[in-house]
């Protein structure tokens, strides 16, 4: 079980993350609609202008993804559940919640199921993991 500051700690993280997060979405946004008034429709071809919107789509779908995740570790944080591993029960150590707030599984059950993955991956041959955004990715619990 966490302490009072340990657990003030950690919603500091967490709110902060939630603001640049949130800060983020807000610029993206900003972005795509100086770009559609920038771009003059004929300068650029269509299959081009769909290509830059769907990568945009990905990433605010990432970002409100993480964003879930953050808010989920807020109320677990609330409940008194955070430091709790979902699989085995077990208490996730303060040093890996600093590290990684969103996370809910205890470094053995991360582990194993990091094993997993790599199995699966190997098996589809995409050889896992690589060519991420790098934006988010230390809260990003992969
Ligand atoms: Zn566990």
């Amino acid at each position: 079980m966490l302490n009072e500051s340990q657990r003030s700690q950690l919603e500091k993280v967490l709110l902060g993350e939630r603001d640049r997060l949130v800060q983020a979405a807000k610029d993206g946004l900003k972005f795509s609609m100086e770009r559609e008034r920038s771009i003059g429709r004929d300068s650029i071809d269509e299959s081009m202008e769909e290509e830059l919107f769907s990568t945009e789509l990905r990433l605010r779908d990432r970002e409100k993804f993480l964003l879930h995740k953050i808010n989920s570790a807020i109320e677990r944080l609330e409940n008194k559940t955070i430091d709790e591993c979902e699989d085995c029960g077990e208490t996730i150590s303060f040093r890996r919640l600093m590290a990684r707030p969103v996370t809910t599984l205890c470094i053995d059950c991360k582990e194993e199921k990091e094993k997993e993955e790599l199995t699966k991956s190997q098996t589809i041959g995409r050889g896992g993991g690589g060519g991420e955004e790098s934006m988010g990715d230390h809260m990003d619990d992969e």
